[in-house]
């Protein structure tokens, strides 16, 4: 018998999980268009990656530059793998999103005439990248956000709360989101769902990522029926500091590389063109260490003004590492989930009423390997995008449950966390270089995704962006453009995108 609305059960337009960059504008968006909004945040605002972000966000703002040269520029890193409509959309819409968040009252940098301070990094060909505190633009970003989304009244935060099942119609037939369960017992009966939970480089033992990126949005959208793709590529970042307590796995941005830092071996020489795309620097270091059996190389920023990085020169001191004096010691970790839950353009998942923006979301547009800075713009240019389509569509009758079903919600098993072993095998079997053997040593792993990032890991039998198997050292031609597909029952397949 439904008996809806009971007690337990919160109504929204929109139920948002996860509370970083894409979650926070998303919510936002949706607030601005009049729609009710529950967001789920299962951790405090600082544990997001997005809160971490340095660089900044990639937009065509300069006179030198064009859409066609930020889309160039991005195919050109993403390695013959880049969505291309994805892409162009990025491209298009991001300097517009900048513009909003100007709107919302974030504070990017300006140059002494007033106008946006562009930074450089990796792969762009111009100066692109819009930043906020010097490397702070993460936590400048989220915290206005955050401040915005706790004073809107059409915006509900379940704080503390974690989405542990998606709630689905039964019906095999007319398979749809409904809602999200929360660990707390609370069950959320939306119009439409947005995944928004991150990325999960925090699988790896060795990553540059807060705990909580597991990709456990991944593993709730599978749950609930939805296609993932691209599960083996992970973007390595190359200049992560290493061998230092209490500071392993932090990463200084690839933008003081821009402003002239320089990498080199022990006997003090370059071997790199540190603004080379992260895949090339990344393998170039790990050849090295290899080579050597050292454990890192030296970054070395002597030449940078300390004023233009406040945050991350403050982090090394207090690591004990004097950037103005000494080379900081750096090496490959992980970083960025490319792949995700599969959506279109405009970030529908392949469940009606499920969509997936930001990091958890695998839009294509950054193929093999990420260009730096574009996945922020991506959050918001695909969080818009989610939510203009959720509104635009008829609204159907909210779900009804019968404590039944409701119990059955609550009682269903949360996605995995993983443990440390499960951590050590990614980083030893699906690191820098991978071997089939490694990779099907992974298949046999006790946490799911770690299964699936090793089935896709073993599909892609070449090299290709940040996938590096030993066996297969070179790019196959035939792939371009090919895309690996986790389906039900980890089901494998292959899709061409464009
Ligand atoms: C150190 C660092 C520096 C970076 N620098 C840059 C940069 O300069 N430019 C750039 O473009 N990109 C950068 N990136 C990448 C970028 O920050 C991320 O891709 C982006 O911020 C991801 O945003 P998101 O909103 O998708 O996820 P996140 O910011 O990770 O937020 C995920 C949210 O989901 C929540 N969550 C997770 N699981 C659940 C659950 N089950 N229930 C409820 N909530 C849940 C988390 O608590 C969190 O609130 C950087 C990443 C790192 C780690």
């Amino acid at each position: 018998m439904p008996v809806l609305p009971s007690a337990g059960i919160h109504e929204a337009d929109v139920a948002v999980v996860g509370a970083g960059a894409a979650g926070l504008y998303a919510a936002l968006c949706a607030a601005g268009e009049r729609a009710s909004v529950v967001l789920v945040s299962a951790t405090p605002l600082a544990q997001t990656a997005s809160y971490w972000a340095q660089g900044g966000l990639a937009a065509a703002l300069a006179e030198n530059d064009s859409f066609e040269l930020h889309l160039r520029d991005t195919e050109l890193a993403g390695r013959a793998l880049v969505r291309r409509s994805a892409a162009e959309a990025l491209v298009h819409e991001a300097p517009d999103r900048v513009r909003d968040l100007q709107a919302l009252g974030v504070r990017f940098d300006a140059d002494r005439f007033g106008r946006l301070a562009l930074g450089l990094e990796g792969g762009h060909s111009v100066r692109r990248v819009v930043h906020a505190g010097g490397s702070a633009t993460g936590r400048r970003v989220v915290r206005q956000l955050s401040a915005l989304a706790v004073e809107e009244p059409r915006i509900e935060v379940f704080e503390g709360a974690r989405a542990h099942a998606l709630w689905t119609d039964a019906d095999p037939t007319n398979p749809r989101c409904r809602g999200v369960a929360c660990d707390d017992g609370r069950v959320i009966a939306a119009r439409a769902v947005v995944i928004a939970t991150g990325g999960a480089a925090a699988l790896w033992a060795r990553t540059t990522n807060p705990p909580g990126s597991q990709g456990v949005g991944l593993l709730l959208a599978h749950a609930a029926g939805a296609t993932l793709a691209d599960l083996e590529l992970l973007q390595f970042h190359p200049t992560a500091v290493i061998g230092i307590r209490g500071r392993e796995g932090y990463l200084v941005t690839e933008a003081i590389r821009g402003e002239g830092a320089t990498l080199h071996d022990a006997s003090g020489e370059r071997f790199v063109d540190e603004l080379a795309p992260r895949d090339e620097v990344s393998r170039a270091i790990q050849a090295l260490l290899e080579r050597t059996g050292e454990r890192s190389v030296g970054l070395d920023m002597r030449a940078i003004d300390p004023a233009h990085f406040p945050n991350v020169v403050a982090s090394l001191r207090e690591a004990g590492l004097d950037p103005t004096r000494e080379l900081i010691p750096v090496a490959p970790a992980a970083h960025y989930m490319m792949g995700g839950i599969v959506t279109d353009l405009q970030a529908r998942s392949t469940l009606p009423g499920l969509y997936a923006v930001g990091e958890s979301s695998c839009t294509g547009l950054h193929g093999a390997n990420r260009l730096a800075s574009n996945s922020l713009s991506e959050c918001f240019v695909f969080a818009r995008r989610a939510v203009l389509d959720a509104l635009s569509r008829e609204a159907d009758e909210l779900p009804a449950a019968s404590e039944r079903e409701l119990q059955r919600l609550r009682e269903l098993p949360a996605p995995a966390i993983a443990e440390r072993s499960t951590r050590a095998a990614l980083w030893n079997d699906a690191g820098v270089v991978r071997t089939p053997e490694g990779l099907r040593r992974l298949l046999e792993d006790p946490h799911p995704l770690a299964r699936m990032i090793a089935a896709c890991a073993l599909a892609r039998t070449e090299s290709r962006g940040a996938h590096l198997r030993a066996d297969h050292p070179e790019r196959d031609p035939a792939l371009d453009f090919r895309h690996v597909l986790v389906g039900r029952e980890d089901s494998i397949s292959w899709e061409t995108w464009h």
